[in-house]
């Protein structure tokens, strides 16, 4: 997808905070942290977004909690607690078209969010 940022930074051509990437997934510091730890978590596949998840791509979004998983604990937020989120359309403020998973931390959240 030539247009699509996320893709963009999975090829190398918009530079990025990356501490983690495999044959499947890549994970980047989010330019703008909400929290002391915000990580998201993509596919190299661009999927739009969760309504453009197919059951081919099950395997894939296992891998992304593991990811997410291992991340966490690296990060040393396994033991406080974290989010994991993902935002979907216009409601949700979803503004990049490439499905990401926010991994949020090292902060005490509120409940229900804003
Ligand atoms: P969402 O609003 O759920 O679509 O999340 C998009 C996220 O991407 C936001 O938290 C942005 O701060 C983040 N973001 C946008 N551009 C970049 C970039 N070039 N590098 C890292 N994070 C980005
Ligand atoms: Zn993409």
């Amino acid at each position: 997808m030539d247009r699509c940022l996320f893709c963009a930074l999975v090829e190398g051509r918009v530079n990025a905070n990356i501490v983690y990437q495999d044959d499947h997934v890549v994970a980047f510091k989010d330019i703008k942290p909400q929290a002391p730890v915000h990580l998201l978590l993509i596919p190299r596949k661009h999927l739009a977004g969760v309504l453009d998840i197919e059951p081919e791509d099950h395997a894939l979004i296992g891998e992304i909690f593991q990811v997410a998983s291992r991340l966490a604990r690296e990060q040393g937020i396994a033991d406080t607690g974290f989010r994991i989120v993902v935002n979907s359309g216009a409601d949700a403020g979803q503004s990049v078209f490439h499905l990401h998973y926010h991994l949020i931390g090292g902060r005490l959240m509120t409940w229900p969010p804003g």
